[in-house]
């Protein structure tokens, strides 16, 4: 039988308030519809957390599941869900911040994998104001295969290469695999905006 929540108010607020800013939604307004749940693009991949039930976790300030479930790991930040809402609530921004302040906690991610792609795109981005392929596959490989063998999975390092490798080989066919580092012309001013959204 699952624990039931302790509701604790003050707890609950300052969790709530700080979601709220550094996503820049009003969550108070969901006035739990269900549009968005109905929406959600990655819905048969969450099981039960769908966006209203995400944020009703952080309303109630269940910050432990709040900050480490399906959702915000797997949603692909369509927006889909913000664009039905009666309340223009974009789940997608709740799920990056959520991911960011699971990070910022040391909490170990729900989905290892994607923690390393969006850390890899993230690190990526801000260093050339685009993503270099070569070097945010370089970044993300790495993180994977330490992963692996910290777990002794040396089918899984195996596997990893041979998958990669097909993809690469395609990608260089299709030429969307570029080898130099380009770089975008207001690079300094994405890493600004960055700093600035971070402070
Ligand atoms: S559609 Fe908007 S108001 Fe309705 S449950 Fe979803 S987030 Fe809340
Ligand atoms: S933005 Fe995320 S939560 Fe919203 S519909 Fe897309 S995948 Fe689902």
């Amino acid at each position: 039988m699952t624990a039931a929540l302790a509701f604790k108010p003050e707890k609950a607020r300052t969790f709530a308030k700080e979601v709220m800013e550094r996503s820049g939604q009003n969550l108070v307004a969901c006035y739990q519809c269900r549009r968005c749940a109905g929406a959600c693009s990655v819905g048969e991949e969450t099981g039960y957390i769908t966006p209203d039930r995400l944020i009703r976790m952080i309303l109630t300030g269940d910050q432990e599941n709040a900050l480490n479930n399906e959702l915000v790991w797997k949603c692909v930040s369509c927006y889909t869900c913000g664009t039905r809402c009666p309340n223009e609530i974009q789940t997608g921004r709740i799920t990056e911040t959520l991911k960011k302040m699971a990070k910022e906690a040391h909490q170990a991610p729900l989905q290892p994998q994607i923690a390393h792609f969006h850390d890899a795109f993230v690190h990526s981005g801000l260093r050339w104001g685009r993503v270099n392929e070569m070097e945010f596959m370089a970044f993300y490989e790495l993180r994977n295969m330490i992963d692996h063998v910290k777990g002794k999975k040396f089918g899984a390092i195996f596997n990893e290469i041979k998958t990669q490798s097909t993809l690469a080989l395609s990608m260089m066919r299709l030429k969307r695999m570029h080898f130099g580092f380009l770089s975008a012309k207001g690079r300094q001013e994405i890493k600004r905006l960055y700093k600035k959204k971070k402070k």
